[in-house]
């Protein structure tokens, strides 16, 4: 042997990162399972299930493959790879680049050697080519610019169908009587059965844990979703917890698919004409779009960037986030429920409910990054960390968002189900009754109304202010609120 491979647990993928040049003659593949990832926090059963029932699957298809596989179980990574050196002799460590500051770190100090991260459409090169030419980082700039580097969807260098979105089109609130179409079940074998039984879980049938899952995944989705994704991409229903959702993020994030081939797929849907341009163009925006410049701007943006706390909010993370039954909002309860039980939910739960909460209530940026971490299927730094501290919680000043995404009960109201069963009414502000998210919205602005007095895009918001009667009220009410999510009885 003269190489080790590592491969950790988001580079599970034979034909990219560093098993692109794999030679079964002279290399051996490392995966370490470690006792720090997989019980150094309160992490969520059935996001440990599919991260290690994953890459388990992994290393027991390369060995049938033919290829030398050690899979190792270890208290840290370094201790795993110092294991493997000790076994197999002290042959140079390869691996690609990992997905985080610290990883990075850690690796690197090991000795390991870095092959190029091809896991994303866009080199970390090249995005911070694009990021140096850039006053503002919007990403709408830069989805327009992967429109074009990529070719998807171009003629003679502009939108195929003249707009470069569909926002107009989409956006549509849930709809009334309408079927949705069935989830795809995950069969459980042999391999997810023996991590089942060390977890002491008992899995849902909702995530995949090998590559063939992951494209029957793909395939459900473009054969049942992709035509509607569109319009009730920023819904919520009482009917559908993934609504016309992918479902595609674990894998996307752990290697199993990759951007391109899930890209091919719509593209493929669409050239064939059986899906309209505004479905396909909001899903190609999502991943070529939103993931990339996330991926970019978390490297872009550095490793303290995690620590801001720009709105200094030192609330403790709410009891409602850890119990849904902690709670009498109808809205928080589904949504921490759903989570309970199958760590996912769609982006508008985790921005306009969850993230919404943190926001207006003041939570500490890292408690509630570190509550997501432990909760979502998906999480993974370099998604979390852009996604909460800067377009969830505005913790970053504006560095990303140039405005926080803060709403009352109206816009819940609009896009969900929940106001008509709750005890809270969302036009109310103050009294017994008052929507917490309508209180503590205009609380929040007023908290903050110097701030936000600098912003251009927030200053009608805040004039709004000086337009409430009720305003000494409101603010009694909005303390009665924070201290009975505090304590768990709102
Ligand atoms: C506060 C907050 C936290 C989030 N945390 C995560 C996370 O830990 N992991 C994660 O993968 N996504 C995260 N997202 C983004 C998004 O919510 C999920 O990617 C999406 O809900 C996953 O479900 P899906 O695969 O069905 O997505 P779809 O709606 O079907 O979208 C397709 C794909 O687009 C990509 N995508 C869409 N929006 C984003 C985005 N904002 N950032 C990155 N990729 C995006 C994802 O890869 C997703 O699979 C977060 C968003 C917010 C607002
Ligand atoms: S009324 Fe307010 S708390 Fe109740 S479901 Fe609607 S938004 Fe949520």
């Amino acid at each position: 042997m003269k190489r080790i491979l590592y491969i950790p647990f988001d580079h599970l993928n034979r034909d990219y990162g560093v098993l692109k040049t794999v030679d079964p003659a002279t290399d051996q593949i490392v995966i370490v399972e470690s006792a720090r990832m997989t019980t150094g926090r309160p992490w969520h059963k059935e996001r440990l299930f599919f991260l290690i029932s994953s890459a388990r699957h992994f290393a027991s298809e390369l060995t049938s493959a033919g290829y030398k596989v050690s899979y190792l179980k270890a208290q840290t990574t370094i201790d795993g790879l110092k294991r493997a050196q000790t076994e197999l002799g002290k042959l140079p460590i390869y691996s690609a680049e990992p997905s985080s500051f610290v990883q990075y770190q850690q690796l690197a100090e090991f000795g390991v050697e870095f092959v190029p991260n091809d896991f994303f459409l866009t080199t970390r090169v090249d995005f911070e080519l694009w990021a140096g030419k850039q006053k503002s980082f919007l990403m709408e700039t830069f989805y327009r610019a992967q429109r074009l580097r990529l070719g998807i969807m171009i003629e003679d260098g502009k939108p195929k169908t003249g707009v470069w979105n569909f926002d107009k089109e989409n956006r549509l609130p849930p709809p009334k009587n309408y079927t949705w179409p069935e989830y795809l079940v995950h069969e459980r074998d042999e391999i997810d059965l023996e991590v089942c039984a060390e977890l002491e879980l008992n899995p849902t049938n909702t995530w995949a844990t090998t590559r063939s899952g992951a494209l029957a995944q793909l395939d459900h989705f473009i054969e049942h979703n992709l035509t509607n994704f569109g319009p009730y991409e920023d819904a919520v229903s009482n009917d559908s917890w993934a609504l016309h959702h992918s479902l595609l993020s674990p894998y996307l994030n752990n290697g199993l698919l990759h951007a391109s081939e899930v890209i091919s797929a719509a593209l493929v849907k669409y050239k064939a004409g059986h899906a309209p341009i505004a479905s396909v163009e909001a899903f190609v925006r999502q991943i070529i779009g939103w993931r990339e410049y996330l991926n970019g701007m978390y490297w872009h943006l550095g490793a303290d960037y995690k620590f801001k706390n720009g709105l200094t909010a030192e609330r403790k993370l709410l009891p409602l986030f850890q119990d849904s039954s902690k709670t009498k909002m109808k809205c928080m309860q589904g949504i921490v429920s759903d989570i309970e039980t199958r760590a996912w939910t769609h982006h508008i739960p985790r921005l306009m409910i969850l993230s919404n909460l943190a926001l207006v209530t003041g939570v500490n940026p890292i408690e509630f990054l570190d509550w997501m971490r432990e909760q979502f299927i998906d999480a993974t730094e370099w998604v979390m960390v852009p996604n909460i501290i800067g377009m969830g919680l505005h913790a970053d000043g504006g560095q990303l968002m140039t405005k926080p995404y803060a709403a009352g009960g109206a816009y819940i109201s609009r896009m969900t189900q929940f106001c008509k069963g709750c005890e809270y009414d969302p036009k109310l502000r103050v009294g017994e009754t008052a929507c917490p998210f309508t209180t503590l919205y205009w609380d929040f602005l007023d908290r903050h109304k110097e701030e936000f007095a600098k912003n251009h895009r927030m200053s009608q918001q805040v004039a709004g202010i000086k337009r409430l009667s009720d305003l000494p009220e409101l603010k009694l009410r909005a303390q009665q609120v924070l201290s009975g999510l505090d304590k768990g009885t709102i």
